[in-house]
């Protein structure tokens, strides 16, 4: 295995392998001199995890063997990555070795951080604690959903940055339509428990989720955040951050969404923004102190959401400030801080949120995208899937 590369990739996640394919496809100079270096067996297309979840999606449909998205004329080096070395140009990997390179592309994700909420670890997957942040446990959230007789179900926003902002509240829609179509929905009690400050934080998408909560008569409690789990008594803890008021509560189901930070190995390193992210120009996606260093994905600290719908406006620019700082041109492309977050509200309607870095909304499509539509909901379902794994990953979407 060669040890040095023109451009090396940590993490083959979205970001990771999009920016190995828009490269390759960008300049066959690049051939057999990209690796990435990612530990994982599988890659995984998250965001069917919504729906999977609720029930309308298998989880074995989010994911694929990693030998299968790495694009030809790329290596893949199966091992993480525990050191950056910028100085040096070269990174260390578990098993000791060193890889070196003239490029470097940080994308290894966000970490969770499931010891983040004390008892959670021991009680995930059973007493009706469920999340939809790990393929191990997703189909616990729809055996819950499916199985819940009535009662109190609860849904959990934490006090860290997520990945997919939306997400957590996107279930508790799924869930409380699947209430309402299995006969319970009269004699439940459904509550969101956020650490936010208000349901959305772009104006018009926020005052549409609002209408929707108030048609699902779903409770909220903002600012607050739960930092234990009692899974064999059913109880949660939260503590309100505004006041710093403890209240413990009773559930008969809770999704969780848990606390997410930037991943050990890259917060300790010198590529580290004071809050551990990968510290880039938001908008070249250059490192701020490494010139050959690119960051981009949920491991940044691009002060947008953290989305794979982020990333496939991100990949384009690294790729192509890469190929230009390499001529010694001048860096072009710009990013916006453009996200989207198609917020599932039912089985059959969605709120597909787009905005950029100043929260305008930015959509692409020629209608009121606040509005709740079935057509949106089908294009979460059947149609983002086959644009991630046939067009994003591959380098031309
Ligand atoms: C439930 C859920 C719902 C979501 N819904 C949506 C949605 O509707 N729309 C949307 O756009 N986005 C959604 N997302 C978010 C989206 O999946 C992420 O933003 C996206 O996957 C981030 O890509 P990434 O490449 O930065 O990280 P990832 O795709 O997570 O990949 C990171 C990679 O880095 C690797 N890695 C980690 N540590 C190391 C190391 N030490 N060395 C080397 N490699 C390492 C990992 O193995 C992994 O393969 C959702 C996510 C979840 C969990």
């Amino acid at each position: 295995m060669k040890s040095h590369f023109k451009i090396l990739i940590i993490g083959a996640g979205s970001a990771g392998i999009s920016v190995a394919s828009r490269l390759l496809r960008q300049s066959s100079s690049f051939k057999h001199d990209i690796a990435l270096i990612d530990p994982a067996m599988n890659h995984f297309y998250q965001p069917l995890w919504t729906l999977v979840g609720g029930g309308a999606a298998k989880k074995e449909a989010s994911k694929r063997d990693m030998k299968s998205v790495i694009p030809f004329g790329a290596h893949h080096i199966q091992q993480a990555v525990v050191e950056f070395d910028p100085d040096n140009n070269e990174v260390r990997v578990d098993d000791g070795q060193t890889v070196s390179y003239d490029y470097l592309v940080v994308a290894p994700g966000i970490e969770i951080n499931w010891d983040g909420i004390k008892g959670l670890k021991e009680t995930l997957g059973k007493n009706g604690v469920c999340s939809n942040y790990s393929y191990e446990h997703v189909d616990y959230t729809w055996e819950t959903i499916r199985n819940f007789k009535g009662g109190k179900a609860v849904f959990t926003h934490p006090n860290s940055p997520v990945k997919c902002g939306g997400a957590p509240q996107k279930i508790m829609y799924l869930a409380e339509d699947a209430f309402n179509l299995h006969g319970v929905r009269e004699n439940t009690e459904v509550t969101l428990c956020s650490a936010n400050p208000g349901i959305f934080d772009v104006e018009e998408y926020k005052r549409a989720l609002e209408k929707v909560i108030d048609r699902k008569r779903i409770k909220t409690n903002f600012r607050t955040n739960l930092t234990e789990v009692r899974g064999d008594k059913k109880e949660a803890v939260f503590e309100n951050l505004d006041t710093g008021e403890v209240f413990t509560t009773s559930f008969d189901m809770m999704h969780v969404t848990p606390p997410m930070k930037a991943p050990s190995f890259l917060a300790d390193s010198p590529l580290a923004s004071e809050e551990g992210w990968v510290d880039v120009h938001k908008h070249t996606l250059q490192h701020a102190k490494y010139d050959n260093v690119f960051g981009l994905g949920d491991a940044s600290n691009l002060p947008t959401s953290k989305t794979g719908a982020a990333i496939r406006k991100q990949a384009p620019v690294v790729a192509n400030n890469i190929i230009s700082h390499l001529k010694g041109a001048p860096m072009e492309a710009s990013y916006d801080g453009y996200s989207s977050c198609p917020i599932v509200t039912g089985y059959r309607s969605l709120i597909l949120a787009e905005f950029d870095y100043y929260k305008v909304p930015t959509e692409s499509m020629p209608f009121n995208q606040a509005k709740e539509r079935q057509s949106m909901y089908h294009l979460k379902k059947d149609f983002l899937p086959i644009i991630y794994w046939n067009g994003m990953l591959k380098g031309v979407m």
